[in-house]
């Protein structure tokens, strides 16, 4: 059996933590579900066989009966930093590529903080679709929102973010189109105006954020600055059929892209098959595999990371964990990745096609090296 203790892994998509921890069995179990019905949290979640595996794992980690009231009761005894510090700890974590838009920064720990608790490095990446919003509050005026977002959007790695994400699968779709800057305009007065009317915005309008989305690349073309897309599994928010990575393909395509690493997040699940075949295609695609959400069971996992090194080059595959709200998911995540990326290369010895020393070097490329040559850590 193939042993990847040792490496050191680098999450490319994961979140900030919640500044509190101590929390009931409800409201830990409503992390464990993309459902945002509390019919979930409530009723479905503790039935799930992920919740059930990680109730194990944790109560193995914290000494105690596998009962979920006793496990709960022994992690809201730790005082949270170091309930965070040993969590980070043992998974052995040499960088978290954190989105820090999502739980607000004022609930969570920042990045830094969680660097330093993981004795680790941090770093951070740009969300687009929130700078949108924030510049259509702050702006009324079409060509200055413009001339803003494009100051934000530049040598952003000396202002230590190392990648852009976007949301766009969750609000308008991966068929990201290109419009005439009339149709922009028109669609950004509509946005504006409601900006206006409600005091916050939740950007929706298509013309407008792909409009903007193109900019964003070209910024990051000139930077070399990969783009994290978010693809497949998400919450009720998205609309599944957008989500599929395949209508990326005039973006992939396009020549004044190519320098723009395009990191396809989430495996794509349940698309992961496609996803895999456009980073064995385009050589600026590139697909994430996380191992703490989408929560399916290992038997998925496995499934997921064989279709994946079955297809694409390893140099094209990054571990993550997209872990968010509670540490448990970070060091979940690499334990179990790990393990299921061991099991899939040891079946590819089995079957004659690699030989150990190889099976660890393509390891050692998901877990950690493609993620340096991406983000240029
Ligand atoms: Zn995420």
């Amino acid at each position: 059996m193939l042993d990847l203790t040792g490496i050191a892994v680098v999450d490319n998509h994961c979140h900030p933590v919640l500044l509190k921890q101590h929390m009931d069995a409800v409201q830990f179990r409503s992390y464990f579900s993309e459902a945002s019905h509390p019919s979930f949290a409530e009723q479905h979640v503790a039935h799930t066989v992920y919740y059930l595996w990680m109730l194990r794992q944790m109560a193995t980690f914290y000494g105690c009966q596998p009962i979920e009231e006793d496990i709960l009761f022994a992690r809201n005894r730790l005082d949270t930093d170091s309930l965070i510090e040993r969590l980070l700890r043992a998974a052995n974590i040499d960088t978290l590529i954190f989105d820090p838009a999502y739980p607000l920064p004022d609930e969570c720990y920042s990045p830094e903080r969680l660097g330093q608790l993981g004795h680790c490095r941090a770093t951070k990446m740009l969300r687009l679709e929130t700078l949108m919003q924030r510049l259509i509050l702050n702006y009324t005026d079409f060509d200055e929102l413009v001339e803003h977002y494009v100051m934000e959007l530049t040598n952003v790695r000396e202002r230590g973010y190392c990648a852009f994400k976007s949301i766009v699968a969750y609000r308008t779709g991966l068929n990201i189109a290109e419009w005439s800057k009339d149709e922009a305009l028109a669609s950004f007065n509509e946005a504006s105006a409601q900006a206006k009317r409600q005091g916050w915005l939740r950007i929706a309008h298509k013309p407008l954020i792909d409009y903007l989305l193109h900019i964003a690349f070209q910024q990051a073309a000139m930077q070399g600055l990969p783009v994290q897309f978010h693809t497949g599994y998400g919450d009720t928010d998205t609309d599944m059929r957008l989500g599929n990575p395949l209508h990326l393909r005039p973006i992939l395509q396009r020549s004044d892209y190519q320098s723009m690493p395009v990191v396809l997040l989430h495996e794509s699940y349940p698309y992961t098959q496609l996803a895999a075949y456009l980073a064995a295609v385009y050589p600026n695609a590139y697909l994430d595999l996380s191992y703490t959400i989408p929560f399916v069971d290992r038997i998925e996992m496995v499934a997921f990371t064989r279709q994946a090194l079955s297809v694409a080059p390893a140099s094209k595959l990054m571990y993550s964990t997209d872990g968010i709200n509670v540490p448990e998911m970070h060091w979940a995540g690499a334990l179990r990745a790990r393990s299921v990326i061991a099991q899939v290369l040891d079946e590819m010895i089995d079957a004659d096609e690699i030989n150990e020393e190889q099976a660890y070097q393509l390891a050692r490329q998901v877990l950690h090296d493609t993620a340096y040559t991406v983000y240029r850590l």
